[in-house]
């Protein structure tokens, strides 16, 4: 299947330029003596080996590892990002409204960036267990570590991952040159080979009217990708009919706080991550209008609503309880080890002020992730909903395998923007990526309807999975990847 893929991405590119396979290895040789010869003609013109745009929390980490990449020394390297410079030496008092579930993959890629003791001397929580739950059922699975001694997670804001990031991109100026408050405004590909003085490169036109010229670009601008829309990949998208609403919220009382929660609502999932002992994240996918309502409400309304969505049992049948209560019987019967241990859920007492914040929520997908001397990374190549906690991570091992690619062709002194490598990035990525977004959204739509079979279903197939501890392990590997 990925064979296909890659043939098919193949030929994307082929057409692209116009050329057929012969046509394409004579006018990629013509095209390399060309730009060599323009390389060293016009020393005054910016060429960068390659240019990142888009220094969100993928895009800057894809900077680092490039930077620090013994096989990519001396590759001049750029980071264009629109937005100001996120700096700090010590978090802000109050928490931000955005923070990510890190999984322990994306953790040790940090790690080896040397961001994440930055992000360990900053702020952040681990979390050692995660229970979900159905409101409309008393089903729910859990997810531990072995004796609760192995961290599951960790809850980070997204502010202090890109400052600890860009504490380590400082430390790696020879390498990786950095321009914040830099918009791109068009870019422009090599239109054909053969054209004896076209240029080879990709063109960057900055918004102050300034044009750079790389030999690979790697869009990282986030889900409404310039890179993606202007190279022409197409993008299988659509908005779910949510919104998550995000706050941070004060307990009612102090507890360890080592647990995320999330139940799913006939309207969407809610979730609460801990972020100290006395205080978590709220993020409740909910319909576009209650998400409005929840925004315009005053603070007790808004923390009644929540501990209303955690705790009350309006949506559960007498067919639903005793079916799921026959069937949990029958199999804490036959497998005696697997029986749920149910928690409840600390209360609320209180919402920071001004945290509240709703983000319309939505699905996308570039049906490739590269195009001649181009590649995608993060949400500019795929946007999943957030019940998974998996958009940031899916981000994060692009990085990783983008720059184990790059840095083997550098190795081999092959050209950093060559498609045939670019071609397993894709692979790669794909590979690990459409699956994980397609299970998401399964899960969105199975958990939108309410109708007694497919609650029934769902019950049976949650309270089942969560006695198969060896099922489970396997699901918790592959989402902590
Ligand atoms: C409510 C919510 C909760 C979430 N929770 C989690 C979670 O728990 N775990 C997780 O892993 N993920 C989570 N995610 C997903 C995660 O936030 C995203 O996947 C992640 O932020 C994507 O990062 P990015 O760097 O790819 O894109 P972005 O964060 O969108 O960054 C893109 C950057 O590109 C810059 N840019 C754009 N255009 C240009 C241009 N023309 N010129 C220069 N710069 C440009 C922008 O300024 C921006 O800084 C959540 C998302 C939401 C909405």
């Amino acid at each position: 299947m990925f064979n296909l893929i890659k043939s098919k991405a193949l030929n994307v590119s082929w057409q692209c330029c116009g050329a057929t396979t012969t046509q394409f290895n004579v006018k990629r040789l013509a095209g390399m003596t060309l730009s060599r010869r323009l390389e060293s003609s016009s020393a005054r013109e910016e060429v960068y080996d390659i240019i990142i745009s888009g220094g969100g929390m993928v895009g800057t980490a894809m900077a680092c590892s490039l930077g620090m990449d013994a096989n990519l020394e001396g590759k001049k390297i750029l980071l264009l990002e629109a937005g100001h410079k996120k700096e700090m030496d010590k978090p802000p008092e109050t928490y931000s409204t955005r923070v990510s579930s890190i999984s322990p993959g994306s953790a040790t890629l940090l790690s080896g960036l040397g961001a994440w003791d930055h992000v360990m001397n900053m702020r952040c929580k681990p979390y050692q267990r995660m229970q979900v739950w159905d409101a409309c059922s008393d089903a729910l699975i859990t997810f531990e570590k072995e004796n609760l001694q192995e961290e599951m997670a960790y809850i980070v804001e997204n502010d202090i991952i890109v400052a600890a990031l860009t504490k380590q991109l400082q430390t790696l100026t020879d390498n990786v040159d950095v321009r914040y408050k830099t918009k791109v405004v068009k870019y422009n590909w090599p239109k054909c080979y053969q054209m004896a003085d076209s240029n080879p490169w990709v063109q960057v036109s900055l918004a102050s009217g300034e044009v750079l010229q790389t030999k690979l670009l790697i869009g990282a601008d986030g889900p409404n990708s310039m890179v993606c829309r202007e190279a022409g990949i197409p993008k299988v998208k659509w908005n779910y009919d949510q919104s998550a609403v995000v706050a941070v919220l004060q307990l009612s009382e102090p507890t360890e706080n080592n647990v995320a929660w999330q139940r799913f609502l006939p309207t969407g999932p809610i979730a609460l991550l801990p972020l100290s002992n006395t205080e978590s994240s709220l993020v409740w996918s909910t319909s576009h209008q209650h998400a409005e309502d929840l925004l315009a409400q005053d603070e007790e309304s808004f923390v009644d609503a929540i501990n209303s969505a955690f705790w009350n049992n309006d949506n559960h049948t007498e067919l639903t309880e005793t079916a799921g209560s026959m069937f949990q019987t029958a199999l804490s019967v036959l497998m005696p080890s697997g029986a749920p241990t149910r928690q409840l859920p600390p209360s609320v007492a209180g919402v920071s002020p001004k945290s509240r914040v709703m983000f319309p929520l939505g699905l996308g997908h570039a049906s490739e992730y590269i195009r001649h001397r181009t590649a995608l990374v993060g949400d500019a190549a795929h946007r999943v909903h957030p019940l998974a906690g998996q958009g940031a991570n899916l981000g994060f091992g692009d990085v990783a395998s983008l720059t184990q690619i790059l840095s083997q062709a550098a190795f081999d002194g092959k050209d950093v923007g060559d498609m045939q490598h670019l071609l397993e990035y894709e692979t790669d990525r794909q590979r690990h990526n459409l699956p994980m977004m397609t299970a998401i959204d399964l899960l969105k739509r199975l958990y939108s309807v309410n109708n007694v079979p497919v609650v029934l279903l769902r019950m049976f197939g949650l309270q089942a999975t969560n006695s198969l501890p060896l099922l489970k392990e396997q699901i918790m590997a592959y989402a902590s990847r």
